[in-house]
C-alpha cells in the first residue's frame, strides 16, 4: 500500500541543544503540514525524545516515531581532548551505516531525510532511496553563511583571515571577527580543518537548507544566502527560515520550585543565568560571577554546575542533580547561599529554562548563547548579557550586541580572560536597572512581536516556508504513487 502522507526521518545529534529544536520542527511538519515523522536517535537520548515529544501540548502520538540507534565507539578514531563538535559530529559519521540499515527495513520509506548539522553525512543516503534531503541548522543563518563560505576561500584569503587576522569579509554579510570564527577553522594545518571544509561542501547536496531563525533577526544574511549574486552563489538550494522554534510552554501550569520562588517576585526583577545543557566556568571565573552578582543586589536564578578547568564543555553529558547539598556547594564562596536567600536562588545543574524565560518576573538573561537559549529569551522579550563559551557562541554575541542591540558583553572574551566581579556587577546592574538595560528591552520587545508573526499558522513566514519543504515533499509522493500506479 502506498501511503499518501509525507513521511520525515530525522537524524538528531546527542544532547538536548540538538534534539530539542529537532522535535520542535517535527511537531510542526505533524501539526502544521500532516507529516509522519520518525526521529532517528542514538539510544541515550531516545527516551528523553519520546517523552518531550509525547508530552507537547496538542501533540499526536500516532503521526510520530522515535527509534534508538546504538552509539558507536569512536575512542579510537578521536583525541579525548577533542573539541564536543568534532566527537558529536565523528558520533554521527559513524552511525550513518545503522540509519541506512533502519530506512532500507522500514515498510513505507520516508519521502524526506532531515539532518542536522552534525548529521550530515547522512545526506548520502538521499539518492539510494529516493528520498529528498534537507538540513536543519537548529543554530543560525550567520553559522550557515560561515561555514559555507570558509570551504570555497582561497589560500589569500585564507592566510588574510587565519594569519593575519583579518576580518572574513562574507558577501552582503557583516564581517566576521577572526575571533569569533569557529575553532575548527582556526588552523588550516590541523586535519579536523579538512574535515570541516569538506563538510561545508555537503550543503549545496540536499535539497533546501532550512535554518531556525527569520528576517527580523538576521535581514543581511538571510538576503544574502538568498541572493544568487551573493553567499546564494554558494547555497545553490533554496534557504527555508523556518525560525524561531521554541518549545511553547505555560509557567502557570508547570510545577517546579524554581517556578514556585519566582511567583513571589515582583514583575521584571530577575536575572536568569545559565549556561546551557553543558557549559561550565573555572573555578576563578565561578567565584567572580558569584561576587559581581551579590554586588549588583539584583534577584536572580542561576543554574549553577561545579566548576571546570579547561575545557568549557566539559559537562555536556554529565547533567545530575547531585552534587549541591542544602547550603552552599563549595565551589561558591562561604555562605554565598545565604547571604544572597532573600532574593536569589541557586539551582543546581538543570532547571526549566523555556518557563523561567517566559515567567513575568524575568527581565535578564545571562546566556552563554547557544542559540535555542536565545530564541527562547527573544520570544519573550529578555534582553541579555553575553557570555560566549565555545562553538558557534562568539558569532551569536557579536550578532545581539553589536547587529541587534539586544545584549551587553564583557570587555574581553570570557573564554580567554576572566571578566572580574565589578565588571560582571556592572554588566548586570545595566541588563536589570540600567538606561541601557531598558533600550534592550524595548528592542527586544519588537523583535519578540515579529517572532509571534513569522511562526502565525495564517500567513506567517515561517509557516509559509515549511509549507514549501512540505509542497516538495507532496510533489514527490505524487511523482512516485503515479509511477507505482503506471507500473
Ligand atoms: N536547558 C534547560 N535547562 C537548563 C539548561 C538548558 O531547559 O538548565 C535547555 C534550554 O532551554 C535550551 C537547551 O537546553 O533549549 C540548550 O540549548 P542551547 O542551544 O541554548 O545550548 P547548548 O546546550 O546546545 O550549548
Amino acid at each position: 500500500m502506498q501511503t499518501t502522507k509525507p513521511h520525515a526521518a530525522m537524524f538528531a545529534s546527542p544532547g538536548m541543544g540538538h534534539i530539542i529544536p529537532v522535535i520542535e520542527l517535527g511537531k510542526r511538519l505533524a501539526g502544521s503540514h500532516g507529516f509522519h515523522i520518525t526521529i532517528f536517535v542514538l539510544e541515550a537520548d531516545a527516551a528523553s525524545t519520546q517523552s518531550q515529544f509525547l508530552n507537547s501540548p496538542g501533540c499526536n502520538a500516532a503521526l510520530f516515531d522515535v527509534v534508538g540507534l546504538p552509539s558507536p565507539d569512536i575512542s579510537g578514531m578521536v583525541d579525548p581532548s577533542a573539541l564536543l563538535g568534532i566527537k558529536l559530529l565523528i558520533m554521527m559519521r559513524e552511525t550513518v551505516p545503522i540509519l541506512r540499515r533502519k530506512i532500507a527495513e522500514m515498510k513505507h520509506k520516508p519521502t524526506a531525510l532531515i539532518v542536522d548539522l552534525l548529521g550530515m553525512h547522512g545526506l548520502r543516503l538521499g539518492k539510494e532511496f529516493n528520498m529528498l534531503t534537507y538540513v536543519f541548522i537548529a543554530s543560525n543563518a550567520r553559522f550557515l553563511a560561515v561555514a559555507m563560505y570558509f570551504p570555497t576561500l582561497d589560500k589569500d584569503a585564507i592566510e588574510e583571515h587565519i594569519i593575519k587576522k583579518k576580518p572574513l569579509a562574507l558577501p552582503g554579510c557583516e564581517p566576521v571577527r577572526f575571533e569569533d570564527t569557529l575553532e575548527p577553522f582556526r588552523d588550516p594545518t590541523d586535519h579536523i580543518y579538512q574535515e570541516c571544509v569538506s563538510l561545508g561542501l555537503l550543503y549545496p547536496t540536499a535539497d533546501g537548507l532550512i535554518v531556525n531563525t527569520w528576517d527580523d533577526m538576521e535581514p543581511k544574511t538571510l538576503r544574502s544566502l538568498q541572493d544568487p549574486n551573493l553567499l546564494g552563489r554558494i547555497a545553490r538550494v533554496p534557504i527555508y527560515p523556518i525560525g524561531p522554534l521554541c518549545r511553547p510552554v505555560d509557567p502557570s501550569k508547570t510545577n517546579h520550585p524554581v517556578l514556585d520562588w519566582l511567583n513571589k517576585q515582583p514583575d521584571e526583577s530577575v536575572l536568569y543565568i545559565s549556561f546551557g545543557s553543558g557549559g561550565s566556568l573555572s573555578a576563578k571565573q565561578l567565584t567572580e560571577l558569584a561576587w559581581g552578582l551579590e554586588l549588583s543586589q539584583q534577584r536572580f536564578v542561576w543554574v549553577v554546575r561545579p566548576p571546570v578547568d579547561g575545557l568549557a564543555c566539559s559537562a555536556y553529558f554529565s547533567v545530575n542533580n547531585s552534587e549541591i547539598q542544602d547550603g552552599t556547594p563549595d565551589y561558591l564562596p562561604e555562605e554565598f547561599v545565604s547571604r544572597t536567600h532573600e532574593r536569589g536562588l541557586v539551582v543546581p545543574s538543570w532547571a526549566p529554562q523555556a518557563e523561567i524565560l517566559a515567567h513575568k518576573a524575568v527581565s535578564g538573561f545571562l546566556t552563554h548563547c547557544g542559540w535555542n537559549s536565545i530564541l527562547e529569551s527573544v520570544v519573550n522579550g529578555v534582553p541579555m548579557i553575553a557570555w560566549p563559551l565555545f562553538a558557534d557562541q562568539k558569532l551569536n554575541a557579536t550578532l545581539l550586541n553589536e547587529e541587534l542591540g539586544i545584549a551587553v558583553r564583557s570587555k574581553k572574551l570570557p573564554s580567554e580572560e576572566m571578566t572580574p566581579r565589578v565588571e560582571i556587577e556592572a554588566l548586570v546592574r545595566m541588563v536589570m536597572v540600567g538606561e541601557e538595560g531598558c533600550k534592550m528591552r524595548e528592542k527586544v520587545k519588537q523583535l519578540k512581536v515579529t517572532a509571534a508573526e513569522v511562526v502565525s499558522c495564517d500567513d506567517g513566514l515561517a509557516h509559509n516556508s515549511l509549507l514549501g519543504v512540505a509542497q516538495q515533499c507532496q510533489r514527490l509522493l505524487d511523482s512516485t504513487s503515479g509511477m507505482a500506479r503506471g507500473a
